[in-house]
């Protein structure tokens, strides 16, 4: 029998994920509702709508980057190096596995589906494209991985531009210049704004192996991080029980903030269904089971615990914003292992995004389908690879996907002008995309730490370094939150 203790406890206990899912059905409505007391919204309107839910995000993107250093370089530092070794490949194996099968399943569900008509609208609005070649994109990403400056490395990121030659093609200096082959084209690189993720995240599992390494002398330093990142956690359980009031103001801006949107998803609805059915199915069927057979045990549990980071990806667009929720809740609520936990999932936030890859793949195909091309078997390989390389690629930002998406584009030789194509429904899109990657990581975590238990343990046995992390202990009414 359920008895009324039983639903009340389960209520509170679910209160913030209830509350925030709330937030986001409620900033539809709000945004809708607000639709109707006038047509257009300035964008000034719009700011002051969305502005609680701005100061939201900025909260969460301040956390970012103190959280996650400290923490890669706690979880890699406390580990010995052979375990640390074994973790990581695990990781990338279900990493590289993911992503494969989300690409793939995209591209069966486009070419059964083929939303794309040849000859559709392809859209007035014009953006401006940036020249890049497939190459320049791959190594640009090995690049970042090695930041030459760490403190640049925290605003800007590295890109390598090509500079057009004019209408004409010339010689310089025995090098002809041709304007129809980007391939011959002057490069230079430059800085561009934004935080190098990639490249931090790489650096502060370089320390954290170099203090592995150093043993009792690395403990001050190894100590003082696992203090830091406990704190920066502290910090995110008071920012995400504000995740329903934000997300319902970023959400209702966003709605109001968006013009004939029935119009575009008339146009667009084939595409869109297309991606959110691979999403669904990705997410909610192929995901789930490679949990089950890993870990022996049933999905549900799991992935509803995380429910809220999921409405905090949806929000905020962004997987590098919704990390610290996302590590938070894999703890408190799923109990895996901070060592596992806070290695793994910085990383996988940066390249791991099943999503994304999902999508890349079926924008690309679509795009070409509105264009009336027939891709070739060898052309379909083709973007299976650059979309995983494109999803590797992309920033947990808000429609980072759109930009790499450029480079699947050209492997098969679409004009990059075209995503504007897709650009009408991109924002709700990456939506749902940022939510699957989240998920993606977080079983990802989940099943490592699964397959690493066993060692984990003997190392605590062995009095090894498992000492790093001491969770800081939850307050009462965040006990009752993470309940
Ligand atoms: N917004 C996505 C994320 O943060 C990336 C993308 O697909 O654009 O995970």
């Amino acid at each position: 029998m359920l008895s009324r203790e039983k639903v009340v406890g389960c209520l509170r206990a679910s209160g913030l994920t209830l509350a925030t899912l709330f937030g986001v059905i409620g900033g539809v409505v709000f945004g809708l509702a607000l639709r109707t007391r006038e047509a257009v919204w300035t964008d000034r309107e719009v700011m002051y709508v969305a502005y609680i839910g701005e100061l939201f995000l900025r909260m969460l993107k301040a956390l970012i980057l103190p959280l996650i250093v400290p923490s890669l370089i706690t979880a890699v530092g406390s580990l010995d190096m052979t375990l640390s070794g074994k973790v990581g490949m695990r990781a990338i194996v279900y990493y590289m596995g993911t992503t494969v099968s989300a690409v793939a399943l995209g591209i069966v569900l486009v070419v059964t589906i083929h939303p794309g008509v040849a000859g559709q609208d392809k859209g007035d609005i014009v953006q401006e494209s940036r020249n890049v070649t497939t190459p320049d994109t791959l190594m640009d990403l090995i690049r970042n991985m090695v930041p030459p400056n760490l403190i640049q490395a925290t605003v800007q990121q590295y890109r390598t531009a090509l500079i057009y030659p004019g209408n004409f093609a010339y010689n310089d200096s025995g090098q002809i210049r041709n304007p129809n082959d980007t391939q011959t084209w002057k490069m230079k690189g430059e800085w561009t704004a934004g935080t190098n993720i990639l490249g931090l995240v790489f650096f502060a599992v370089i320390i954290g192996i170099a203090l592995a390494k150093m043993g009792e002398k690395g403990k001050p330093l190894l100590a003082f991080f696992s203090c830091l990142s406990d704190a920066m956690m502290t910090i995110t359980t008071w920012v995400i029980n504000l995740a329903p009031i934000g997300v319902f103001f970023l959400i209702g801006g966003q709605v109001l903030g968006t013009n004939d949107f029935g119009t575009v998803l008339n146009q667009l609805g084939w595409y869109f269904t297309t991606v959110l059915v691979g999403l669904f199915i990705h997410g909610f069927i192929v995901l789930p089971i490679i949990l089950s057979v890993c870990t022996k045990s049933m999905p549900f549990r799991f992935i509803a615990n995380m429910t809220n980071a999921f409405t905090t990806a949806f929000g905020t667009g962004s997987s590098s914003a919704t990390l610290p929720v996302t590590i938070r809740l894999l703890e408190e609520k799923n109990h895996v292992d901070p060592r596992v936990c806070r290695f793994v999932l910085p990383i996988g936030a940066t390249i791991n995004m099943d999503g994304t890859a999902l999508y890349e793949a079926v924008a690309a195909i679509f795009i070409a389908q509105v264009n009336g091309m027939d891709l070739s078997m060898g052309q379909i390989l083709a973007i299976s690879i650059t979309a995983t390389a494109a999803s590797i690629g992309a920033a947990g930002i808000p429609q980072a996907g759109l930009v790499t998406m450029v480079m699947v584009l050209e492997t098969v030789g679409l004009p990059p002008e075209d995503v504007t194509i897709i650009l009408a429904v991109d924002w709700l899109l990456d939506r749902f995309r940022t939510a699957i990657n989240v998920l993606g990581d977080s079983i990802g975590a989940g099943i490592v730490y699964h397959l690493s238990k066993d060692e984990l343990d003997d190392m605590e046995k062995i009095g090894g370094k498992g000492e790093g992390f001491e969770t800081v202990p939850l307050t009462e009414v965040e006990e009752r939150n993470f309940k």
